[in-house]
């Protein structure tokens, strides 16, 4: 059978793409997807269940986490509610008001390892995230799923640049998950009354994280973009699932309006 005109030019397409080039277009892609599943899944899925997925979906978003991140969604939770109940003050896991923006960019990851090894945070703050047989056989073991992930890149693109794929993604999701600690808790507007600030530009980056004011001011709400020209990245996808029955949205929009700098506190009574 001959192949189509259409796989005759995808395969000429990626053939001419030089392998440089290609290399870090797919650590970008790969990147953009751990993103995605981050936000969607780790922290308004498991943290603040402003979304519940399907247990196909769910499935799916434990995958990919387990594969591109190697992150245990327990731990993640665990350290991200703990954030939002000491937010900038004395027991925050990273803040930059405590410890300065640069060093929660440079050592987020060492940072969150910290809280999440410290023997208090997992179990105060992840109490209702009790690891099942699948995490036990597969998703705690995080070094497994990071290996797995390299071999894909490495079969797709070869030993060399597959680990730069591997390697371009690693270093731009370290340095995006960081900057949503560390400069979205600095630079930025503060439409509602919390240290968190919204960026439109870094929201772009990391499926709507960017808007970490609204955030913050409402944990439990599944879309970020709370106002016109704000733009959250990740809500199409809840929208899309949602209407094939596949997520179920705790609140669309903040369930308190409330008027610029009139909030004290960041995400009171509406936390996880
Ligand atoms: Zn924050
Ligand atoms: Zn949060």
């Amino acid at each position: 059978m001959q192949p189509s005109l259409s796989t005759d030019l995808s395969v000429v397409t990626l053939a001419t793409v030089p392998a440089p080039l290609l290399a870090l277009l797919v650590g970008i892609v790969t990147s953009q997807i751990a993103n995605l599943a981050t936000t969607l899944y780790l922290h308004r899925g498991v943290s603040h269940r402003a979304v519940t997925f399907s247990p196909g979906v769910t499935l799916a978003f434990r995958v990919i986490v387990w594969l591109t991140t190697g992150i245990k969604p327990r731990e993640w939770a665990a350290v991200h509610r703990r954030h939002h109940a000491f937010s900038d003050v004395e027991g925050d896991p990273h803040s930059p008001v405590l410890l300065g923006w640069v060093r929660v960019q440079l050592t987020n990851a060492t940072l969150y390892r910290r809280a999440a090894r410290d023997g208090v945070t997992v179990p105060r703050y992840a109490r209702d995230l009790a690891p099942d047989r699948w995490d036990r056989a597969l998703f705690d073991r995080g070094w497994l799923g990071l290996g797995i992930g390299l071999v894909i890149l490495v079969l797709l693109l070869g030993p060399l640049w597959g680990s730069v794929a591997a390697a371009t993604h690693l270093l731009l999701y370290l340095s995006l998950s960081a900057a949503i600690n560390a400069v979205t808790h600095t630079f930025g507007a503060r439409p509602y009354d919390n240290q968190a600030t919204n960026l439109q530009w870094l929201a772009w980056l990391t499926g709507g994280e960017g808007l970490h004011n609204n955030h913050h001011a409402a944990p439990t709400t599944a879309r970020m973009a709370h106002r016109p020209g704000e733009y959250d990245l990740a809500w199409p996808v809840i929208r899309a699932l949602r209407r094939l029955g596949w997520a179920q949205v705790r609140h669309e929009k903040p369930p308190v309006r409330q008027p610029a700098r009139a909030r004290a506190g960041s995400g009171a009574g509406v936390g996880p």
